[in-house]
């Protein structure tokens, strides 16, 4: 009898272990994003409140916390492509590489394991489909630059559902005979959907690929990314559908991988902005939350993890003394990016007639100086000066996404001065980033890992 019990305890015990497996995997990729990043969302949502301390985000609630270091091979500091190979296989590479370690061997990425293994596999992005970071999920290059070739390696992956800004480069330069992506996506079984209505409506399509409605209108046209989300406007694609419409169209899969990256967090820490970056931050949350939802009617079966591939900009949360003031980035409305391309159409259209007090509205309107925003003496002459730069096109800032006229980046500068939110960089940086886990398999995240750990983590909890 005894041996009878002890034999069913270990058949249940087996029954309880086989059952103990992740049938969906949601591998969220916050671009750029540190802990700083994290806590300065936060802690802004709380200012605005009127308080000191944090609006929890939803992936700071999950049970699970870890840490992980991002260097490269190549590099104390990694870039985009070897973190995001590393993240997607397990492998550390040089910077610049896709898909490969140095010596040329591809690497095989988690999704495309699962894949072959009968899988549903969705890759999503706020930025170009063929990016840095989704790329090394399905494709192999000695450069990420080599954006035609990536682009192919997409349309030959068989994977089930692609979504994010188009292609960067749609055509080969090269060579003229080669095809349009679009048209060889099309030509791999691919139903190209403009936009969430259309995708919405193609449920039942084989394969989908889902961008940008404009994207399609020229197919030849370089691919942008998703704007950022404190530039959307009504009709533009966010995140939170694009991670919508990916659980619709997998979720009549027996089991499916989703990667979603928040891409534009690093674009908005590459280019110092922090209200951008806390917008973009709180934006990628939001997209979790949808897979939340999707977790919590399947939360034995599901496990979401949430990463960074790297750190960008060396935000620092504090510049002086023991002061923070993040709520005054409330008053800016868009993009330094955004706000730069206003008021170089603004020279462009008055010309000579243009004058400090058109400028004067414009940075009112735009990041509250003036109005909301008291600006000192020495700044009102620091943008006084820009004022004169921009006319004569002079002192622009070139970032790795964007270039900011003098005017813009020096108003970008003093609002974030004021919220004593600083960088160290226009670049990445060595930081630690995060990581959150919730669901099957979430505790193995627990501590301090190595990015080379990450996708075989996931994977074992699949297993
Ligand atoms: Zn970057």
């Amino acid at each position: 009898m005894k041996r009878f019990l002890l034999l069913s305890a270990c058949i249940s015990c087996f029954t309880m272990l086989t059952l103990a497996q992740a049938k969906y995997v949601f591998y969220f990729i916050g671009d750029g994003m540190g802990p700083n990043q994290v806590l300065a969302a936060e802690m802004y949502q709380a200012e605005l409140e009127g308080r000191i301390g944090r609006v929890p985000l939803l992936m700071t609630q999950f049970p699970v916390v870890g840490m992980t270091p991002t260097f490269s091979l190549s590099n104390a500091i990694t870039d985009s492509s070897a973190a995001g190979t590393c993240l997607a296989s397990g492998q550390k590479t040089n910077n610049g590489m896709i898909g490969q370690t140095p010596d040329g061997t591809p690497t095989v990425s988690i999704a495309t394991k699962l894949h072959n293994e009968g899988w549903g596999i969705g890759i999503v992005t706020t930025v170009p489909i063929d990016h840095a970071t989704p790329s090394p999920f399905y494709a192999h290059t000695p450069s990420r630059d080599d954006y035609y070739a990536i682009g192919r390696q997409l349309a030959e992956s068989g994977f089930d559902f692609f979504a994010g800004g188009g292609f960067h480069a749609p055509e080969n330069k090269q060579v003229s005979t080669s095809p349009n992506l679009y048209d060889y996506c099309e030509q791999n079984g691919y139903f190209l959907a403009g936009g969430y209505d259309e995708a919405k409506a193609n449920m039942n399509s084989q394969k989908m690929i889902l961008v940008p409605a404009s994207c399609l209108q020229d197919r030849s046209a370089h691919g942008n990314a998703l704007p950022f989300a404190i530039d959307r406007e009504k009709g533009d694609l966010s995140l939170e559908q694009l991670v919508d419409v990916a659980i619709d169209y997998l979720s009549s899969r027996a089991r499916f991988f989703i990667m979603v990256e928040g891409g534009k967090i690093d674009y908005s820490g590459h280019g110092n902005d922090g209200a951008t970056n806390i917008h973009e931050t709180i934006d990628f949350d939001r997209a979790l939350a949808v897979a939340y939802r999707f977790y919590e009617q399947h939360p034995e079966e599901t496990l979401i993890v949430v990463a960074a591939d790297h750190e960008t900009g060396g935000m620092a949360l504090g510049n002086s003394d023991y002061t923070l003031n993040l709520q005054v980035l409330q008053h800016q409305r868009k993009s330094s990016g955004y706000i730069s391309d206003i008021i170089r159409g603004l020279y462009q259209s008055k010309g000579n007639q243009l004058t400090w007090d058109d400028v004067q509205a414009c940075l009112s309107e735009y990041m509250g100086l003036y109005t909301a925003v008291e600006v000192s003496n020495e700044d009102d002459s620091r943008l006084r000066k820009a004022f004169d730069q921009t006319k004569k096109n002079e002192g622009n800032v070139k970032t790795l996404y964007k270039e900011v006229n003098a005017l813009a980046s020096t108003a970008l500068e003093i609002l974030n001065s004021y919220a004593h939110l600083d960088w160290s960089s226009h670049g990445h940086t060595a930081a630690v980033t995060p990581i959150f886990a919730i669901g099957k398999g979430a505790e193995k995240f627990t501590g301090w890992h190595d990015n080379t750990k990450i996708a075989p983590m996931i994977y074992d909890s699949t297993r």
